[in-house]
C-alpha cells in the first residue's frame, strides 16, 4: 500500500512551514476523503460510546445505490467507513465493500464480533483496502460473550486478516477502569501474533474527572510505550483550535452521515447536500473554518492548514514526555 495513505508516515514526513494540509500535499488531486456513518446499529453497548447503539438505520441504501453516489462525481474516494455502529452488521455490508473496493480506497472500523469477517478477503480488492481497524472492547466480550475469550475469537480473526495480507491494527480504548490491566491485555494480544496494536485515549468524564485531560504523566508514558503503532492523532489535544485558518473540508473533505446527507466536516452542522441525489454544493476551493469547537479531530489533521502546525508541536511534546519519563 502506498505511504500516501499512512497518516503515521504523513504526520512524520509533514513539513509544518508548507502551510499545505496532508491532503493537498499528500493526496492527489483526483481523489477525495470520506469519513462516513454507514451505520447506527452496534450489537455492543461500550461504556464510553456515544453511539446510539440500539437505534436501527434509518435508511439502508443497496450496494448499486452506494456504487453510483461514489461514481457520480467523476472522482476516486479515501473512505473511512468508521464507528457510529458495527459496520459488519449493515446490510449486504460484503457486497458494499467489493463494489466499493473496485474504484475507491477504504478502511473499515470494526469491533471484529460478526463472522463475516472470515469472508471479507474474498470480497475486497485487497490493494485498495488499506486497513481493518479492529477494536479490542475486552469488557464487551467478557460480558457479552465469556466463551469468545476462551476460543480467542478476535485473536483468530485477526490473525486471520494479517496472514491475508490486510493492514491490520488493533486499538485499545484506555478507559480508565481498563488501565490497571491494559499492559497485560497487550501482552497477551501479542503473545498471540498480533503485530500492530494501540492504546487509543478515552474522551469524556469519568468519575467526575474529564479525560483525556485527567491521564496522569505516567499513564499517557504507558500508553504511548505500550502502543507499537500510534495514530498520533490520538494523542492530542482536543484544545488547539482551527477556527479562522484556511481548510481544505468541503473542498477535498467531507462527512456522510447515515442518512446520507453530507457535511463538510463533523463538526459543521449545516448539511452541503444529500450524497445520494445531485443536488450537492461542493467547494471549489479552500475555505476559512468558522467552527469554535472541534469535534473530529481526524479531519482537522488532514484538512487544516494550521493543525499541522499543531501536530507537530504536540508531537514533539510527546516524544519529549516518552523520552524523559
Ligand atoms: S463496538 Fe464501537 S460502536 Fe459499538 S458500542 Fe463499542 S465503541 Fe460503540
Ligand atoms: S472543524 Fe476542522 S475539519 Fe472542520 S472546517 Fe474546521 S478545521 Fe476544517
Amino acid at each position: 500500500m502506498n505511504d500516501i495513505f499512512n497518516i503515521e508516515v504523513n504526520l512524520k514526513n509533514y513539513n509544518k512551514f508548507s502551510h499545505n494540509s496532508i491532503i493537498s500535499t499528500n493526496i492527489p488531486s483526483n481523489i477525495n476523503l470520506c469519513l462516513w456513518y454507514l451505520n447506527t446499529e452496534c450489537n455492543y453497548k461500550c461504556p464510553f460510546c456515544g453511539c446510539s447503539n440500539q437505534i436501527k438505520n434509518e435508511i439502508i441504501r443497496t450496494p448499486h445505490e452506494i456504487e453510483n453516489a461514489f461514481n457520480k462525481h467523476g472522482k476516486q474516494w479515501i473512505i473511512f467507513l468508521t464507528s457510529l455502529g458495527e459496520p459488519f452488521l449493515y446490510p449486504k455490508f460484503l457486497e458494499i465493500i467489493k463494489i466499493l473496493t473496485k474504484n475507491n480506497y477504504i478502511t473499515i472500523n470494526s469491533n471484529l464480533s460478526h463472522p463475516n469477517v472470515y469472508s471479507l478477503p474474498s470480497y475486497a480488492n485487497l490493494d485498495k483496502l488499506i486497513a481493518v481497524h479492529a477494536a479490542y472492547h475486552v469488557i464487551e466480550i467478557e460480558k457479552n460473550d465469556p466463551e469468545q475469550i476462551k476460543k480467542n475469537d478476535f485473536i483468530k480473526k485477526i490473525n486471520f486478516l494479517q496472514n491475508n495480507g490486510i493492514n491490520t491494527v488493533v486499538s485499545y480504548v484506555a478507559y480508565p477502569p481498563l488501565l490497571k490491566r491494559i499492559e497485560n491485555d497487550f501482552n497477551l494480544l501479542r503473545s498471540k501474533g498480533i503485530k500492530n496494536i494501540m492504546a487509543k485515549p478515552f474522551r469524556g468524564m469519568y468519575q467526575n474527572k474529564n479525560y483525556p485531560k485527567s491521564y496522569s504523566k505516567k499513564e499517557w508514558a504507558l500508553l504511548i510505550e505500550i502502543s507499537n503503532s500510534i495514530n498520533e492523532v490520538d494523542f492530542l489535544d482536543l484544545a488547539d483550535n482551527y477556527k479562522n485558518y484556511l481548510c481544505d473540508a468541503g473542498y477535498r473533505s467531507f462527512f456522510l452521515d447515515q442518512k446520507g446527507d453530507l457535511f463538510r466536516c463533523r463538526s459543521d452542522s449545516q448539511k452541503i447536500g444529500n450524497f445520494f441525489s445531485d443536488e450537492i454544493l461542493f467547494s471549489n476551493k479552500t475555505c476559512i473554518c468558522g467552527m469554535d469547537k472541534q469535534n473530529c479531530l481526524f479531519a482537522c489533521v488532514l484538512s487544516s492548514m494550521h493543525a499541522n502546525e499543531g501536530i507537530a508541536n504536540n508531537l514533539s511534546l510527546w516524544r519529549k514526555i516518552f523520552k524523559n519519563y
